[in-house]
């Protein structure tokens, strides 16, 4: 009777018997040699720390310009950060016994919704070729409580590394949104707030570099569950957040300060339309982040809101700015797309009337082009397509139209 050559199982007990050379293999057997093969981390080392491109700052902040527009101080804060934390890893690598340990400098980024900050850390690790990954803060919760522990976070980067723990011990993890497990009272803790102080808590340990039992597949721990050990001491965490209203707390701040002598003269030289070039870390820390969450990320740093002409360059500026990509798209059909300079005014103009920042501009450049991207494939005399003002403002109108009809 052929029975499966790993388990024993024979072919009455099976659904499927595979028959090889010398032997066979049932379903449930080709299923488990497949999760060894994908899942089992220890065979599937291939990382290489120093194929990480490392370049200087000055050069890492050139390449975030290729991609990210304006933003400086942000792009400086974050290619020195870097710099520094890549070089520790590869000395490490090189030179293991040695007396000065430097300590790693993840990063936080505040700036409103929209600005670039989540760009800037996929761009950076873009640049470097390491395993990327983001996770939003919003889920998650304290270990036992509904939603996903915090180890979670992990896990996302294991599979973005393809199970390679080598390979996710050296990544980035982009935490979205931590402004929204800031405290949620002053008072600590009256009732458990198991979103957002016990989520800093949780936090705490795998930010500062510890070994972190993971659970391969993500979701709720379980005694029996297979986990997979990961060391964070390396591994490079970003966070974004927009903290609302905490100008008002940086204006608080500043405004305490200056009283007292020579008051006037400081008071002169604070800009008021942009507190937040001047954030601190207390800022954070009376937004509601616990002192030893803002100790783990000692890179603080700014975003802009993006005004008229930094909407602009985002239209066609970076190297893959959305013209570039209509642009790509027509080629491949063998037509050559042009507009007219004020079509891109117009597209701005629009984005800040609809208050819908630069992801909007993407959704109004949508509406622009559907009709030609839906017609012109099929025309087969088409060489070329070119966007007058006209057009665009028809074409949006139209648009617009039929979804305040759809609304109505
Ligand atoms: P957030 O600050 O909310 O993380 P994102 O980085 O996700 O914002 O930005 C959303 C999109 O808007 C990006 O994918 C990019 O297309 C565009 N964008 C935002 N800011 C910039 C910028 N400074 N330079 C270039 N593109 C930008």
């Amino acid at each position: 009777m052929d029975k499966c050559s790993f388990c024993g199982s024979s072919k009455n007990e099976v659904e499927l018997l595979i028959g090889g050379i010398d032997g066979f293999i049932c379903e449930s057997c080709v299923d488990q040699a497949y999760e060894i093969v994908h899942k089992q981390p220890e065979l599937n080392n291939n990382f290489d720390v120093n194929k990480i491109k490392l370049l200087r700052p000055i050069e890492i902040k050139k390449f975030l310009d290729k991609y990210v527009i304006g933003q400086d101080d942000a792009k400086k804060v974050l290619s020195v950060a870097v710099y520094n934390h890549y070089k520790r890893i590869l000395q490490e690598n090189h030179h293991a016994s040695d007396e000065v340990e430097i300590e790693k400098s993840n990063i936080i980024l505040v700036g409103e919704t929209g600005t670039g900050k989540t760009l800037l850390a996929r761009t950076i690790a873009k640049m470097l070729n390491v395993p990327f990954t983001i996770v939003d803060a919003t889920v998650l919760t304290e270990a036992g409580y509904v939603g996903e522990d915090v180890e979670s976070l992990l896990t996302r980067l294991l599979q973005a590394a393809n199970y390679d723990v080598k390979a996710a011990e050296k990544g980035i993890v982009f935490i979205d949104e931590i402004d929204k497990i800031a405290r949620k009272s002053d008072n600590p803790s009256i009732t458990r707030d198991v979103s957002g102080e016990g989520v800093q808590q949780a936090l705490l340990k795998i930010l500062e570099g510890s070994k972190v039992n993971v659970p391969p597949q993500g979701g709720r721990k379980h005694p029996d569950q297979k986990m997979i050990e990961v060391d964070t001491k390396n591994i490079l965490f970003i966070a974004g957040g927009a903290f609302d209203g905490i100008e008002r707390k940086i204006a608080k701040r500043l405004n305490t300060k200056v009283v007292g002598y020579s008051a006037s003269k400081q008071k002169e030289k604070i800009d008021t339309s942009n507190f937040l070039q001047y954030i601190a870390p207390q800022d954070l820390k009376s937004f509601g982040l616990i002192p030893e969450i803002i100790g783990r990320l000692p890179g603080l740093t700014y975003l802009n809101p993006l005004d008229k002409q930094a909407l602009r360059n985002i239209l066609t500026e970076p190297v893959n700015s959305i013209i570039k990509q209509y642009k790509k798209l027509f080629k491949m059909d063998k037509i050559e797309l042009s507009f007219d300079d004020d079509v891109f005014d117009y597209i701005v103009e629009k984005t800040l009337e609809y208050k819908i920042g630069a992801r909007g501009l993407r959704a109004i450049c949508e509406e622009i082009m559907l009709d030609a991207m839906y017609n012109l494939p099929s025309e087969k005399s088409a060489t070329t397509f070119h966007v007058t003002l006209d057009y665009a403002k028809e074409r949006l109108e139209l648009s617009d139209k039929i979804t305040r009809l759809r609304v109505a």
